[in-house]
């Protein structure tokens, strides 16, 4: 059987993606039994964009070289995936949402100490005004969240969009696979990740931390709590966020948090506001967050940044 062809091209982001791919170790030559390599940057000095049945791409649309070679990827390939959480749904560079380019700009080239120049360079592929994901630029077949998507995942995705079978990928999400137990409490105080240290059995809801796991589409096989550190949604949004136009991040946190512990309701949802750039940092560029009806970020983040908080 002749080999699919698999053309890739990364976006803006941060190559980690890549090496998700790497990170398939042996099984990429089961991979590479199926496919032909014709177009990979990190791989591959290939400048071209060549006909392929599958287009892969990482990396969000920041600048105007993303959108001609998003483009360039959809004429050139017959099916195109989202690859990472950047194309699906902007990625982690979205947490500039709330400042305009000028502002960004200003900030990184003219009003900084590192810098001399005090001037932005021109000689590199203009921004955008915004950071978006792939589907504001063209059709896209096949989404697959993660930063990067664990290993196992990009397999069996890839596999079967190769052999066109059923994706048999489930939907849970990170709680499914968090050893933690989610228990009711007497706490009454919230906590940051960083203050002291937590009781390695217990959900970090409970101990009233905030953990996005319940809201995150799995996609990581849940490795965080295991090592002390909460979900912060590096994978994006679970499905009942995603397709539910009335669930948000901020609400459910909140009254879970507020049902396992003795923290207040309000509490939990000033805290959430008040760290939001964190919170929300690698879904806000996408329409699926925007569109909810509690979705204030630019005020959240532009009061906390006010405060000094430490959002
Ligand atoms: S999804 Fe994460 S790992 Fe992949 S390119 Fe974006 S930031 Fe990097
Ligand atoms: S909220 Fe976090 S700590 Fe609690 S069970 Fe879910 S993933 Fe584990
Ligand atoms: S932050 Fe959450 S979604 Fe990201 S790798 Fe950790 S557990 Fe998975």
């Amino acid at each position: 059987m002749p080999k699919s062809r698999l053309s890739v091209e990364w976006l803006s982001g941060c190559s980690g993606c890549e090496f998700g791919i790497v990170d398939l170790h042996e099984k990429l030559l089961s991979v590479l039994d199926e496919v032909e390599l014709v177009r990979m940057p990190i791989l591959m000095d290939t400048k071209e964009y060549v006909e392929a049945e599958v287009g892969l791409i990482t990396g969000s649309i920041r600048s105007e070289h993303d959108i001609h070679a998003a483009r360039e990827m959809r004429r050139t390939c017959k099916s195109i995936v989202a690859f990472g959480t950047c194309p699906v749904y902007g990625g982690p560079h979205s947490s500039a949402y709330a400042q305009s380019r000028e502002e960004l700009l200003d900030t990184a080239f003219c009003h900084n100490p590192s810098t001399t120049t005090n001037t932005a360079p021109t000689d590199v592929p203009a921004l955008l005004a915004g950071n978006r994901p792939l589907d504001s630029e063209i059709e896209v077949d096949v989404y697959i969240p993660g930063c990067p998507p664990h290993a196992a995942y990009i397999f069996d995705g890839l596999l079967s969009l190769l052999r066109g079978t059923e994706n048999k990928i489930g939907q849970h999400n990170v709680c499914y696979h968090c050893k933690r137990k989610m228990v009711k409490t007497e706490v009454t105080t919230l906590r940051r990740a960083y203050d002291g240290e937590f009781d390695q059995d217990l959900c970090f809801l409970s101990q009233g931390c905030i953990c996005l796991g319940s809201v995150t589409l799995d996609r990581c096989l849940s490795p965080c709590m295991s090592v002390g550190v909460p979900c912060f949604s590096c994978g994006g949004p679970s499905e009942a966020i995603a397709i539910e136009p009335q669930k948000d991040v901020r609400t459910e946190i909140a009254q879970r948090m507020s049902h396992l512990t003795k923290i207040p309701y309000d509490t939990i949802v000033q805290e959430i506001e008040q760290q939001a750039k964190s919170h929300f940092a690698y879904a806000m560029a996408s329409p699926i967050f925007q569109q909810k009806p509690t979705f204030l970020l630019k005020k959240w983040i532009r009061a906390s940044d006010k405060e000094g908080g430490r959002a």
